[in-house]
């Protein structure tokens, strides 16, 4: 099916970007910027907006750097721009490998980080990646800018608190501690498929027990989130499989699973343990890459 007709604009600057905004998203023009997620919408016409105001020309939006405690992200940073690290240690390492794991190389080549947050998809890897590590998302619209954090983001499966008229300029990920060892698992039917169940964890170790556990799952509710029933039950514990068992199993509690017609809530209830269980080991593996990322 081809997309309904459109009117495309340019912006060449974010100021033009939010006066188009201002001008036209009452009337449900939408913002374009990787498209691997809209222009499919709307070729199946799933979506119809009648203005697109496509980002791509706006020069400095691309930036991804270190600044202070935050990694910032702008809104045409790339997935497959962090297939190389993009922060020293663990955590650039982190970000390489869960990249990785997004769709297929041509979509990651395109897609954007703050398009994803935009979305709002419940199993996107980057959604869970700030929902876990703690991000806020930044708005500009001619009002002026705002900074949302992640634990108001979310209002539902692909809803979030953006306004219409507001552009997502940049995402401020929050940095981990250098000395975090992170694991990350989804559980997909076919390799570039979307997750059906996905679970970031991480932790600090202090005189062998673990300190500042992060337990975040997605794909498995309407919005990924931190879950902190599991969070609790590891932290000052001694890392290892009876500990990982045990905290995963709090999650089949905690959850409150999305069901379609191919996946019955049960069956992503019990993923929910497997994936966080896997995500977990990974984190406490001693494998080369991590040791890399400890370097
Ligand atoms: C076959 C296939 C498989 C995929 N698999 C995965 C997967 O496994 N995991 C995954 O996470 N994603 C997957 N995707 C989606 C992909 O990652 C998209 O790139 C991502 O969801 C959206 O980013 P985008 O830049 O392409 O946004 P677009 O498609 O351009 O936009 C998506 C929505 O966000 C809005 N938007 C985008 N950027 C902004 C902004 N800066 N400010 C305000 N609004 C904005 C748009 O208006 C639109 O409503 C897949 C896509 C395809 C086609």
């Amino acid at each position: 099916m081809k997309a309904p007709p459109f009117t495309l604009h340019r912006p060449a600057t974010v100021d033009e970007a939010v006066a188009l905004l201002a001008d036209l998203a009452d009337e449900g023009a939408l913002v374009l910027a990787g498209g691997q997620s809209l222009v499919p919408m709307m070729a199946l016409r799933l979506a119809y907006p009648p203005d697109l105001i496509d980002i791509n020309g706006i020069a400095g939006l691309d930036r991804i750097e270190v600044s202070g405690d935050h990694l910032v992200i702008g809104a045409l940073a790339r997935h497959h721009d962090f297939r190389r690290p993009v922060a020293p240690g663990p955590f650039g390492a982190l970000l390489a490998h869960i990249s990785g794991e997004i769709a297929h190389y041509p979509i990651r080549t395109r897609g954007t980080f703050c398009g994803s947050l935009a979305h709002a998809d419940p199993a996107s890897e980057w959604c869970l990646t700030a929902a876990t590590l703690g991000a806020e998302m930044v708005l500009q619209s001619q009002a002026g800018r705002r900074a949302v954090p992640v634990a108001e983001w979310f209002e539902g499966a692909m809803a979030t608190v953006r306004e219409p008229e507001e552009l997502l300029v940049e995402v401020r990920l929050s940095r981990p501690a250098e000395d975090a060892v992170w694991g990350f698992y989804e559980f997909n039917r076919r390799a570039g498929d979307f997750a059906i169940g996905a679970a970031l964890a991480g932790y600090r170790l202090e005189g062998g027990a673990m300190r500042d556990v992060r337990i975040g799952v997605g794909a498995v509710e309407e919005v990924p989130r931190r879950l902190e029933e599991v969070e609790a039950a590891l932290e000052g514990e001694a890392p290892g499989p009876e500990a990982f068992r045990t905290a995963a199993e709090i999650a089949a509690r905690a959850v409150e699973p999305l069901e379609d017609f191919a996946t019955p809530a049960d069956y992503r209830r019990d993923l929910a343990v497997t994936v966080i269980e896997r995500a977990l080991l990974e984190a406490g593996a001693d494998r080369p890459d991590q040791r890399g990322m400890a370097a």
